[in-house]
């Protein structure tokens, strides 16, 4: 019988050292951003966008093509190895954020397919080992640029996501999208059963979203997962004006090509931009 493989070593020191080499190769192409802060209702946000001094060297990233899944297989400079059989990690190799790490399944998922307990047990394991933020944009409407299914990690809780770890979302009248939350017991994170239990947790919160969790195909949403509360968000646009938002919209971080847009969203407030993309309550 051949032993199973063993898990890749996900310390953050291990991020960091395949950071530097994939950055010397130049197999990692980090986005340098500048960024600032604002308040909507005293709920806090970060903004950033393409440093102008990068501007000139950014290569953008590809956007999606029917003929290259750059994920299949993903670039083994990026990549750390075999989370259980069915999955791989990964860095991202267009970064905005710090040791943003990519979970892709092994054969090819679609991104619009429910997320499986596999999925979840994959995530669950550097979720469980450094807390941080698993997101999840379910399809092109929900901020997806890739096809294959893929879940995604950040260390860092950006400030709205750290803000909600006091304060649950159904408490707050701004958040005026529809949307599900639970609180997820500190127990779950620790033996075997992690991925079970946050399938069944995901699963609760797609039927309070109307959606069916055994759908072949499911509308899209978004899912953000930390170590304390899941939360999930139907969509029903992929971008405000010329702004694409992804999960980590909801999750207090915002991304715009250039500081020009940056007014618009200033006056407009991040708070109407998740409502114009969310549905509607
Ligand atoms: P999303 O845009 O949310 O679907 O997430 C897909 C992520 O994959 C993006 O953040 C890209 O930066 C990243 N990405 C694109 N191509 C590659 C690649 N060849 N290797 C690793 N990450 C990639």
């Amino acid at each position: 019988m051949i032993a199973p493989a063993p898990a890749p070593d996900l310390s953050i020191d291990a991020i960091d050292r395949r950071l530097a080499a994939a950055c010397d190769s130049g197999a990692l192409q980090p986005i340098r951003t500048e960024q600032t802060l604002i308040s909507d209702h005293g709920l806090p946000f970060v903004v950033k966008w393409i440093a102008r001094d990068a501007l000139a060297g950014h290569r953008h990233k590809p956007a999606r093509s029917p003929h290259h899944n750059p994920f299949l297989p993903p670039e083994e400079t990026l990549t750390f190895g075999a989370l259980g059989d069915t999955h791989l990690v990964l860095l991202n190799k267009y970064p905005v954020m710090p040791r943003h790490l990519l979970v892709v399944t092994r054969v090819f998922e679609a991104q619009t397919a429910a997320i499986t307990e596999a999925d979840f047990a994959a995530l669950g394991t550097i979720v469980a080992a450094h807390g941080g933020l698993g997101f999840y944009n379910a399809g092109e409407r929900a901020g997806a640029s890739q096809d294959h299914k893929h879940l995604q990690w950040i260390p860092d809780l950006p400030p709205l996501a750290r803000q909600l770890a006091a304060r649950a979302p159904e408490d707050d009248a701004n958040f005026r999208f529809r949307h599900a939350f639970a609180v997820l017991p500190a127990g779950l994170w620790s033996g075997n059963a992690t991925g079970q239990a946050l399938a069944r947790c995901y699963h609760a919160l797609c039927r309070q979203a109307g959606f069916d969790p055994q759908a072949a195909e499911l509308p899209p949403y978004n899912l953000l997962v930390t170590r304390a509360w899941m939360w999930l968000i139907p969509r029903r646009a992929e971008r405000w004006q010329h702004m694409s938002i992804n999960a980590l919209g909801f999750a207090g971080s915002l991304f715009v090509k250039s500081r020009e847009q940056l007014p618009a969203l200033t006056e407009a407030g991040p708070l109407a931009l998740l409502e114009a993309v969310g549905e509607p309550v």
